[in-house]
């Protein structure tokens, strides 16, 4: 149960925001939010959909009412906003639906991952399956990464997003939507007065893990810091609200240090390729504590990401190699 880490937050003009962390995976929970602003309640993300994460859903709208007196209800629930298609915030969406009628909202780009997940994963094996070989993973293993990918999309339902939002739009007269992709092609932040939703585009202490654009389109450094500058660019913010992980006080000290961690890690990764180097042999190097093939698929795509940033901008040079691919600092 997790009644007893709800946080509240106060929203510009009496506005509640009631944070609900769902044990999303048995290694990682994730954060729902409930804003409440007169007659009006959103859901900000619904978890992943498993039995643990929808339970903690279910008691967090309860204790909402029950401990802190709100008049909330999964009926009188007016909206649900989908910050980004990961399995980890758009999973629960059936769950919920079942509850409530509200219209879900979603960013365009990430409309399939939402809608129906297993089938975007499903859709998106051979792109896996081809991403892996091009970052030099042996033939005998794409099968089994390729089904780590694939097994998250089995735990959901997904569920139908009446509304599409984009980057400028103003969501039911209350949430400025902030396109931001790089972490996921369809990930939005909402801002509401001085608070920023920021989903996993923003991390209190983690770099969020980037998905490259040889993986999926719309995705890769290039965007997410593109990204980072965009909401950096939006004055006053006084608190950031993640997907995972503590509220941040100071977002703006918190984008400089994600953009100088990458380009730490953009350096030590051109200095790596001296001598010509595949993307697994370079996570190999980066991460050398990976133990599961789940750490090394985020591995790959965190290297990934870097190295098509490097490689459009000139500072490494491709060379095929059979199905792979290694480079090395031009
Ligand atoms: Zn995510
Ligand atoms: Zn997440």
């Amino acid at each position: 149960m997790t009644d007893g880490a709800i946080q509240r937050f106060a929203g510009a003009g009496g506005a509640r925001i009631y944070q609900i962390p769902v044990r999303a995976f048995p290694s990682m929970s994730a954060h729902t939010y409930v804003v409440i602003d007169g007659g009006y309640a959103a859901l900000i993300d619904t978890g992943s959909g498993v039995a643990e994460s929808n339970t903690d859903l279910d008691s967090g709208m309860a204790a909402i009412r029950d401990q802190y007196g709100e008049q909330v209800s999964w009926e009188m629930l007016s909206r649900i906003i989908i910050t980004h298609g990961h399995i980890d915030h758009c999973g629960g969406l059936g769950h919920v639906r079942a509850r409530s009628a509200a219209p879900a909202a979603a960013h365009r780009l990430d409309l399939a991952a939402v809608r129906d997940h297993a089938a975007f994963m499903a859709a998106h094996l051979e792109a896996t399956a081809s991403f892996l070989r091009w970052t030099g993973v042996a033939e005998g293993q794409i099968g089994q990464l390729g089904r780590l990918f694939g097994a998250v999309g089995q735990i959901a339902p997904g569920g139908e997003v009446a509304t599409l939002i984009d980057d400028g739009d103003l969501l039911d007269g209350r949430f400025a939507v902030i396109h931001t992709p790089g972490h996921c092609a369809g990930m939005v932040c909402l801002r509401m007065g001085d608070v920023l939703f920021c989903a996993d585009h923003l991390l209190a202490t983690t770099n969020p893990r980037l998905t490259p654009a040889h993986l999926e389109p719309h995705n890769g450094l290039g965007l997410y810091l593109a990204s980072l500058d965009r909401v950096a660019a939006e004055p006053g913010i006084r608190l950031g609200l993640a997907g995972h992980e503590a509220p941040i006080g100071d977002i703006y000290a918190r984008i400089d240090a994600i953009r100088e961690s990458h380009m730490g890690r953009l350096a030590q990764i051109h200095e790596a390729c001296r001598a010509p180097r595949t993307i697994l042999d370079l996570a190999a190097q980066i991460y050398p504590e990976m133990r599961h093939p789940s750490q090394l698929l985020l591995a790959l795509q965190a290297v990934a990401a870097r190295v098509e940033y490097l490689e459009q901008r000139g500072a490494l040079a491709a060379s095929d190699t059979g199905a792979m691919t290694r480079y090395r600092a031009a």
